[in-house]
Parts: structure tokens; sequence; C-alpha cells
């Protein structure tokens, strides 16, 4: 008997499976009208452009195009369409750091984060460091479509010292921690933990490695001028990444952190806050990009206090900012290759990579330099050809803003619309439908 229901069981599902198919088989079609088409950060828009995509792919870029039949059609004749803005270093806000919460919480927390950033435009991050692999799970969940978000691209846990920028515990030592302090969870003692550590994140998830070469501003226990991992353990870690075909983003504060991390093979640096010359014709004639982070060590600045932000945070983040805003200028007048990472953690306050491209423009970047950080730059560094541009056979992830940030970056901030792979995003702006 059991036998013969298998069989209805099958004899139905094969009954059924050729609609199913034909239905998912009817091209989803999104008719895109735009005001002024910024197509490419680094070209003239183009006045009354249409965008057609189908099935999330663009399909046609140009003037005057016709409706397909069927299509939905999206108007933005007032505003300005971009492509989606990416973030090429942020953390994840997973409530306050006490108490510290459960995994699974701090993951469903984090989801909001994901949701946070697709409604203002950011159509893909890099998580540069977070805990429990939870950057890999909001990646897979947001591939199969459970929660809403950008494409996320998983660093799983940084690869750090004991006592280093990843380590915020104020246990005293007799606490047992030896299951605490290990290479699955990004700690590393020597080049063998080091081999050990990129090898369990890849494993688990990781599409980048984040190293901290030195220490850092928000961490209790060190400081942004001391070296972290040694040159051998970064060279071991650059190695074995590279083999995988993954990058490494090198955390580095310091002149000298960046030197080895720039010897050993990283393929961009975060924040760079010591630069001199000799880094500097290094990472432009190896194409190394900087992630200069302007935004958050401005911000500290400016509203640290206001945050509660630890005194020790402060005085490290005072001392650490002459040095990086005059670093970036160098960098900016030498024309090294920049990508735009805000290293915010996304919760329902801080801030996004919006508020760093108009950072770089208060530090001396042209509006047209910010944009093409946050996409072409952005696009490039973390892999994903099919973002950055708008043009045919990329992706129909696109942002539209009231404005010209060619001329205001503020305008930015103004989302009215987001696309992603050919969907108008539901829970943003206003958009007109017609
Ligand atoms: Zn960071």
């Amino acid at each position: 008997m059991r036998r013969i229901l298998f069989l209805l069981f099958l004899l139905a599902f094969v009954a059924i499976a050729p609609v199913a198919g034909s239905a998912a088989e009817s091209p989803k079609t999104l008719f895109v009208r735009c005001g002024t088409l910024i197509y490419d950060t680094e070209k003239p828009p183009l006045k009354n452009a249409d965008v057609i995509i189908t099935n999330g792919k663009i399909t046609a870029v140009g003037q005057h195009l016709a409706v397909p039949a069927g299509a939905e059609q999206l108007d933005l004749s007032k505003d300005t369409v971009l492509p989606g803005f990416l973030d090429a270093h942020i953390h994840l806000w997973t409530g306050p750091r006490e108490p510290i919460a459960s995994g699974p919480l701090q993951a469903l927390r984090a989801q909001q984060d994901m949701r946070h950033a697709l409604s203002v435009g950011i159509v893909g991050v890099r998580v540069l460091g977070s805990n429990n692999f939870i950057d890999v799970a909001l990646e897979n969940a947001i591939d199969e479509g459970i929660v809403p978000g950008p494409h996320v691209i998983p660093a799983a846990h940084p690869i750090s010292i004991i006592g280093g920028h990843d380590d915020f515990l104020s246990f005293p030592e007799e606490y047992p921690l030896t299951s605490f302090y290990t290479p699955l969870n990004g700690f590393v003692n020597s080049p063998a933990d080091a081999e050990k550590a990129v090898h369990l994140q890849i494993k688990y998830g990781a599409k980048v490695i984040k190293v901290f070469a030195s220490g850092g501003v928000l961490s209790p226990l060190d400081s942004p001028f001391a070296e972290q991992l040694s040159p051998e353990e970064l060279r071991v870690i650059c190695e074995e990444a590279h083999m995988d075909n993954l990058k490494v983003a090198a955390h580095a504060e310091n002149i000298r952190s960046v030197m080895a991390a720039l010897n050993a093979g990283v393929d961009s640096i975060e924040h760079g806050s010591e630069l001199d010359a000799e880094a500097i014709d290094f990472m432009k004639s190896h194409h190394i990009y900087l992630d200069p982070t302007v935004f958050i060590v401005g911000n500290i600045l400016k509203n640290g206090a206001k945050m509660h932000l630890p005194s020790y945070v402060l005085s490290k983040a005072h001392i650490l900012a002459s040095k990086h805003f005059a670093s970036f200028a160098m960098a900016l007048k030498a024309n090294v290759t920049m990508a735009a990472g805000s290293d915010q953690s996304y919760g329902p306050t801080g801030g996004t990579v919006l508020d760093e491209m108009i950072a770089l423009v208060d530090h001396g970047m042209t509006p047209e330099q910010a944009l093409t950080a946050a996409t072409k730059h952005d696009a490039d560094l973390m892999g994903m050809d099919q973002l950055g541009t708008v043009a045919v056979g990329k992706e129909g992830s696109l942002v539209a803003v009231e404005g010209d940030p060619l001329a205001d970056i503020h305008a930015v901030k103004n989302t009215r619309a987001v696309i992603f792979e050919g969907q108008i995003v539901p829970f943003v702006g206003k958009p007109i439908h017609y």
C-alpha cells in the first residue's frame, strides 16, 4: 500500500512539474523611466533615459526605448538614477556589547542591518569582521530570499592576535579561555595558527579574509600605533587566501603595519591612517586599494562623547585623526585608487556608505570621485563585476535619488527608489507606478 501511495505521489509530482516550469519561464520585465541616468559615474549622464531589466538583468539602456509588452513600469522621470551603491567595509549591529547576546539573537538583530542597507540603496556589502559566522548566514539567507538585503561578501572572523584589535574580552587571566582563543575564532599565535585560521574561515563560508595588521581605536586593550600580526603571519595568510582566490583586506593604522601588510601581498589597506611616499608608490604600482574610512574617524571626533564612547576610544581617535586625514590627502593627491567603506554597523542610528561619500567630498574628493569609489571601484575590489555601472548584461540593481549627486553629493541621501535584481524594493521611498 505504501509503495502505491508513493507511486501516486510521484505521478502527481510529474503531472504538476511542467506547469510550474512554464510559469517560471515567463519573463519578468521592469521598464524604468529615468530623469537623469548616471550609467557610469565617470561618463556624462544621459537625460530622459530608460532602463529595461528582464529577469533581474539589464537588457536595454537608452533614450526613447519602447515599453515591452507586459512590462511593469516605474516612473523616476523627476529623479537621478545610478548604479546601486556598494560598501567595501562594514560590520554588523548585533546589539549592545554588554550583555553579550547569543549567536541566534545577534543574527536576528543583524538581519535588520541588511534591510536598512538595502533601503538606502546599497546593493553589495563586504562584512569585514563579525561573530559566529552571522555574515555567512546572512549571505545565504539573502540569496535564498528569506530576508531582504544586499549581496554580502563575508569575512567571517577577522584574524587577530590575542589581546589585539579583535579582543574585547576583559575576563581575568585565571578564566579558562582556551576554547575561545582559537584559530576558528580568528585568534592566532603563530604562522601555523594563521594558516589554520584562514582555512577554517574559508571552510565555514568566508569569501574575503580580514586581518588586523595593527591595533585600533575601538578596542580596549591595544594601540593603533602597535604592530600586531607578524610579517610572517601576514605572508602566510595572503598566500593561503590567494591560493583559494580570496582577497585579503588589512586593517593597518601605522606605517610599519601598512608596509608589512603591503609586502605580505594584501589587496586593500583599510584605514591607512599613516602613509608615506614609499607606501603610496607601492599601492600605485601594485594596484592596491586604499579604503580610507574618513567618515568614522571624523564622526568619533565630532560625536564620540554624545555616543558615550569610552574615554580610551576618544583619546586614541584624537591622536590618530591628524595623521589619518593628512595621509588621505596625500593619497588623493597621488591618485591612489580608492574604495568607499563606511566601517559602520548599519544599526538603527549609525552611518552608512552614503555618509562616507559625503565625508570623502568634505575631505577633498570631487562628487564624481566619491561616487566612483562607491560604485565602480568597490565593485572591482569586491569582485562584483555585475555591479558598479548600468549597462546591458549587468545586474538590474539601481538606486534613484532626488537631485543631482554630481553637483551636490548630499543628494545621495534623498533616496526615492531602490531596485534590486530587477525587483522594486517595497519598503523604500514612494516611487510612482502607472
Ligand atoms: Zn572595521
